[in-house]
């Protein structure tokens, strides 16, 4: 099949002042675009050049090559990332605050424990708000690893990516990444989040 890389869905100054346009531009067409590349090559001419990426992701195990895992998964989690965030954030559905509210309690409560999925992340990964069983959780992985490859300590469905790498924010917050995360909770798509929840509904 064949993989595109997709347009960024705002311009690069739309998550100003939380997000600055020059971190969302080297992140998307220097650190994304070098991921797409990487793991286009790496698939070019083996079987996974025919799977989804979700499906390659899927199928990472230890022994999977390093430029596919790395690459698929920073190819993948970018896309996420992106599409977890918009101009001044977005409000839950009914149905995800629901899940919310009877998972952890409230949006507070989940912003808690995404916040803290991130802090604790040693070194470079990202913190996930996934739907597993039909139960959404928290957790977080290494690197550019996902909650869709087997490695993952918890696998499920991602429904929005947090990039806690510093080239996520290292221009504007340096090495301060809680004031990052404080900051991003105010452009989180949380409608697309909630077309992800119901897409995923059953799984
Ligand atoms: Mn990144």
């Amino acid at each position: 099949m064949a993989f595109d890389f997709p347009d960024l869905p705002y311009d690069y100054s739309a998550l100003e002042p939380h997000i600055d346009a020059q971190t969302m531009e080297i992140h998307y067409d220097r650190h994304h675009r070098a991921y797409y590349n990487n793991f286009v090559a790496a698939v070019d001419g083996s079987a996974l050049a025919d799977q989804s990426l979700e499906d390659v992701c899927a199928g990472v195990t230890a022994d999977t090559a390093p430029a596919v895992r790395n690459n698929g998964g920073g190819y993948y989690n970018h896309i996420i990332y992106w599409n977890s965030m918009c101009n001044g954030g977005s409000s839950p559905d009914s149905a995800l605050e629901a899940a919310i509210n009877s998972t952890f309690g409230s949006m507070d409560e989940l912003q808690k424990q995404l916040t803290q999925a991130g802090m604790t992340r040693f070194g470079s990964g990202f913190a996930w708000l996934i739907v597993t069983g039909g139960k959404l959780a928290v957790t977080s992985t290494a690197n550019q690893d996902n909650p869709l490859m087997p490695v993952a300590d918890q696998q499920g469905t991602p429904l929005l990516g947090l990039d806690v790498w510093e080239h996520a924010y290292y221009l504007k917050y340096q090495n301060k990444r809680p004031d990052y995360i404080e900051q991003w909770f105010n452009v989180v798509d949380w409608a697309k989040v909630s077309g992800r929840f119901a897409a995923a509904a059953g799984s």
